[in-house]
């Protein structure tokens, strides 16, 4: 199992970080991938993977705060791509949501940190909330870039644009396990190109609904996933493996 998409540099780790890697590591989870969202968690989540075998680090800026974004930070994240154990950008964007109301300012950022990896040839971390057609129509201007459609929350139209494009991944988290719409979408996710995730400590999968999520619970999503596709488990969890390291290039 893979956890393509967790946040071990939440300061809600921040006590036990030790156990819960081990944890991970004795449930049978092979790798791990910290995300990014600020400058500071990139950091972190840099010094994480250079503390762990078998974890991995994504840098990138969120929408959430685009405003307050400076050349700076950009020239940051740049500098931080380029550690071997960074395996791509992210996460990053389109959040109307919660985002600034300034969308113009949203895009200006998520395309400027496009432009960087571009550069190093990373996957991008895609976050996306009420933004589905303009984070769509951006991707398309970067045919030679892979990106993942974290946390997969839409229907089934949504997945049926996706499936034509052979560099676009799209990865389930604990709402495989709670939100009807997305089991739908997940039967016709590519199994060439589906991963799993926990994004904790958030969204914990059920039966852990109200706990702080940790990458270990990423076998309730393969699981999930398992049955909503007919498989067993182990086929499952290595079909999904296999996909995470081929699209993020991990070791
Ligand atoms: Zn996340």
């Amino acid at each position: 199992m893979i956890d393509t998409h967790c946040h071990l540099n939440d300061p809600k780790f921040e006590n036990d970080l030790d156990e819960v890697i081990s944890r991970a590591l004795d449930a049978g989870v092979r790798a791990m991938v910290v995300v990014g969202y600020d400058v500071r968690s990139s950091i972190r989540a840099v010094e994480i993977s250079q503390r762990y075998d078998g974890v991995y680090a994504t840098v990138g800026l969120h929408p959430y705060e685009a405003e307050r974004y400076k050349d700076d930070d950009l020239r940051e994240i740049e500098e931080l791509l380029k550690y071997e154990k960074v395996k791509g950008l992210g996460e990053v964007g389109l959040d109307y949501y919660r985002g600034p109301s300034d969308k113009n300012r949203q895009k200006e950022l998520f395309v400027s940190q496009l432009e960087i990896v571009r550069r190093y040839k990373k996957t991008v971390v895609l976050h996306i909330r009420e933004a589905f057609d303009d984070v769509f129509s951006i991707v398309q201007e970067f045919g030679d870039l892979k990106f993942i459609f974290h946390s997969f929350s839409f229907t089934k139209r949504e997945m049926e644009k996706l499936l034509p494009f052979e560099n676009f991944f799209i990865s389930f988290s604990g709402m495989i396990t709670f939100v009807k719409e997305v089991e739908e979408s997940a039967k016709i996710s590519p199994r060439d190109r589906t991963l799993t995730e926990t994004d904790s400590p958030y969204l914990a999968p059920i039966p852990m609904r109200g706990k702080r999520n940790e990458p270990a619970f990423v076998r309730f999503v393969v699981e999930r996933l398992s049955k909503i596709w007919g498989l067993e488990f182990e086929e499952c969890r290595e079909i999904t493996e296999e996909n995470a390291r081929r699209v993020m290039g991990l070791g």
